[in-house]
């Protein structure tokens, strides 16, 4: 099984589209990795580089530290399996999963062996005599695995392989997957544009949108810490709450209504340079709790009015969409609490779990990360008038000392 690594990867396409920018990746042997994005992000393209279908425009690839970049597809020990798993129709299952094998010239005795096995893992064994058109949409998918498990490959690509399979058997195949995976432990990359594939299968996610990696992660953490907007959108639905408002003395003031809600002391540390900025306060639908719940006198100093619209049944929960001035929000709880839409309810943040986000650039405010500072030489010219925005802590003194500098330079002379 392998290693594989990314460094700085770029695709740009014949006629210009940059569809990958500076990709990297440092996978372990027997990870499972999901690329997860929207439609066009570049998930395929990366997974087409890795499998030598689609050429690296530059960066390098390699495997168990061995420059792959220009290795022939077949020389790379990888097996792909795709969304539309075309099995021989005339062939038994047996012999759709030796073919391959069979093609390589390996013995027969060791082609009946690695199909057991890989029969075995898959569950297929009692269906080995059987031609794919006597197979269900998950069996056929088991068997298109098959045909790449018996050629154990140092890695395993998987592009949507789940996307033709009705949402019931897509559930049963996302579990069935990383039992095989666990079972196989091979190196594995899958693409989805489904967050709750990548949630649920992954050891770490990889988001990306527009060609650009936004955040790699575990799952728990990236959807407990999400490095910007987009990625905290993306993962988890309802998607998250983003309320615009300022900070101001020790509270977040909501936009259009004035509501303020209690920052804890850890986030008043943490927003000590954001006094009267602007910011987004990021709460997930779960994290939002109803008046009548018994939490709610705890978290009361975070607490703010509803005005509520749609109100969605799904079963055991409910999904209250809700307006405050122009904010807008979803509460997701339990539905043995009932309310209508067009009344007034009252909400509190579960605060430990509020996130904040710069509104410009949209990124995570965290402890160790860039803080919003505005720095003005007034000693310059306008044309010299420097703006810094979003600068580590470290460099932002050091941009003040260079400004200072050039100031003393140009007076000098
Ligand atoms: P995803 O798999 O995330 O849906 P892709 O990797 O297929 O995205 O595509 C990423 C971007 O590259 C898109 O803008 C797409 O239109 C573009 N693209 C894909 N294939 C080609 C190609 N052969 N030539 C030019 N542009 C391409």
């Amino acid at each position: 099984m392998a290693s594989v690594q990314l460094i700085n990867v770029n695709k740009v396409y014949d006629g210009g589209v940059h569809a990958v920018h500076d990709f990297s990746i440092d996978i372990k042997d027997k990870e499972f990795i999901v690329f997860v994005g929207p439609s066009g992000c570049g998930k395929s393209t990366t997974l087409r580089m890795i499998a030598g279908l689609e050429e690296i425009s530059y960066g390098d690839f390699l495997i168990d530290g061995k420059l792959m970049n220009s290795a022939a597809p077949k020389d790379r020990d990888i097996a792909m399996v795709f969304q539309s798993y075309a099995l021989y129709p005339q062939m038994t299952v047996y012999k759709n999963m030796a073919y391959a094998l069979k093609l390589r010239k390996v013995p027969k005795d060791e082609i009946d062996a690695r199909v057991k096995e890989a029969a075995k893992i898959l569950k297929l064994t009692p269906y080995l005599d059987r031609k794919p058109r006597a197979l269900s949409g998950g069996q056929r998918q088991r068997v298109a695995l098959g045909r790449s498990i018996v050629r154990r490959p140092k890695v395993f690509l998987m592009d949507e392989p789940l996307s033709n399979l009705d949402a019931k058997l897509r559930v049963a195949m996302r579990s069935e997957i990383v039992r095989i995976h666990e079972e196989v432990g091979a190196t594995t990359i899958y693409v989805t544009h489904d967050q709750i594939e990548a949630m649920t299968m992954a050891s770490r996610i990889v988001v990306m949108k527009d060609g650009f990696i936004q955040q790699i992660g575990e799952p728990n953490e990236v959807y407990k810490n999400p490095a910007n907007m987009f990625v905290a959108g993306f993962i988890g639905t309802p998607a998250m709450n983003f309320l615009h408002g300022i900070v101001e003395k020790g509270f977040f003031v909501l936009d259009g209504t004035g509501e303020k809600i209690r920052l804890t002391p850890d986030q008043k540390k943490l927003l000590a340079n954001y006094e009267g900025k602007r910011l987004v306060y990021g709460i997930r639908p779960e994290n939002l709790i109803f008046e009548e719940d018994d939490r709610f006198e705890k978290f009361k100093d975070c607490s703010f009015k509803l005005k509520t619209g749609m109100v969605e049944l799904l079963g055991d929960i409910v999904n209250v969409h809700g307006t405050s001035g122009e904010n807008k929000a979803i509460l997701k709880m339990s539905s043995k609490y009932s309310v209508k839409d067009k009344t007034e309810i009252t909400v509190a943040t579960d605060c430990e779990y509020a996130r904040f986000f710069n509104e410009t650039t949209t990124r995570a405010i965290t402890s160790n990360d860039c803080e919003y500072e505005e720095v003005e030489a007034t000693d310059l010219t306008d044309e010299d008038k420097v703006v810094i925005v979003e600068k580590p802590k470290g460099l932002i003194s050091k941009a003040v000392d260079a400004i200072k500098g050039a100031v003393n330079k140009k007076s000098d002379k």
